[in-house]
């Protein structure tokens, strides 16, 4: 539905996106994730068609966006970082603006009060848009991007500046979007990727750094694996015996959560719960919880915007 290929766009002298590219199927959620200045602003901009970049291309459903942009551009529903809101306009006479000024050619009433219904903002129809709350305003930001109908919607940041109300209130809305729309929505906020989307992808310094699907990037496991236990025994001999299992590359003690009793915190290269038994099964020491708690998302996202990783190791999966 969407593909993204080689992006690259300079702003004077600063590489903003440097050599983007993915693919979203029909019906996809993806969330484009990355700390503020990463480029995804930028990117969202060339995939809707407002900017152009120095190289790479954008198909929307099979259309070239810089080569048939009139065309792409019916396909897309884009709200951007500030909403173009004519603040001075009611909400009502501002939908039909939005409505002419896509040459829309739906019944304009019927589609226009579907849309109010889909957002819920048939109550605040006849107020002035500069009155509305913010909350209230981003909702007019998505009715606007619905009208014609487009089966794609880029949503820019769409919950900043709202409080935890109305963010959940977007969420959900968006969610429900989802069903029917191929959706990108931009965050900086890891969590709300984690409840919006199926796809993520991470950018940062405008390359990509991380991409998956949002199951399996949260998912326990990876290439490195963290065990958490309880072990019964003298402290420093239970260390020592959990630094000599092979494939053990870091041991911390965590404190004693009972008489006699020590939490540690493994990590490892690889999965090591049977030789961790193993090996206090010979002593007289006993294990009373062992839990694998692997790598999580955050973790990944923090140590990419911290700048430990930096670009994606392998191109893989679809996305
Ligand atoms: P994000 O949306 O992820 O916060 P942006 O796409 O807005 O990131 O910005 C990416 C980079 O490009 C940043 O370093 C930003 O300062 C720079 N940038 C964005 N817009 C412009 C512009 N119009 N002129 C010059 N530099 C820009
Ligand atoms: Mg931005």
């Amino acid at each position: 539905m969407i593909k993204v290929r080689n992006l690259t766009k300079t702003y004077v002298r600063n590489k903003a996106l440097d050599n983007i590219s993915f693919t979203l199927e029909e019906g996809d959620i993806l969330g484009f994730l990355g700390p503020n200045g990463a480029g995804k602003s930028t990117t969202m901009n060339i995939i809707t068609g407002y900017l152009s970049g120095d190289e790479g291309t954008v198909e929307i459903d099979g259309t070239d966006i810089m080569e048939a942009p009139e065309k792409a551009k019916k396909k897309i529903g884009y709200l951007p970082e500030q909403p173009p809101l004519y603040n001075d306009m009611t909400v009502g006479k501002y939908l039909e603006f939005m409505f002419r000024l896509k040459k829309v050619r739906l019944p304009m009433k019927e589609h226009i009060d579907k849309i109010c219904e889909m957002v819920k903002i048939s109550d605040v129809k006849g107020r002035i848009i500069k009155h509305l709350s913010k909350g209230y305003r981003q909702r007019v930001g998505l009715a606007q991007a619905l009208i014609g109908d487009p089966p794609v919607l880029i949503l820019d940041e769409p919950t900043v500046g709202l409080d935890p109300q109305q963010i959940i209130e977007i969420r959900k809305l968006i969610r429900e979007l989802g069903k029917e729309h191929t959706i990108i929505l931009s965050s900086h906020v890891l969590s709300e990727v984690q409840a919006v989307c199926d796809k993520i992808v991470i950018i940062n310094h405008g390359k990509i750094a991380a991409r998956g699907l949002t199951q399996e990037m949260t998912r326990t496991g990876g290439s490195t694996n963290r065990l958490d236990l309880i072990i019964e025994g003298r402290k420093t001999a239970v260390l020592s015996l959990l630094k000599k299992i092979d494939g053990v590359t870091e041991v911390t003690e965590k404190g004693e959560s009972e008489k006699g009793c020590y939490e540690y915190t493994v990590t490892s290269t690889r999965d090591i719960r049977r030789l961790v038994f193993r090996a206090v099964a010979k002593t007289d020491f006993n294990i009373l919880s062992m839990e694998p708690v692997g790598v999580s998302l955050e973790d990944t996202y923090l140590d990419i915007i911290s700048g430990k990783t930096e670009e994606e190791s392998e191109n893989v999966g679809n996305i």
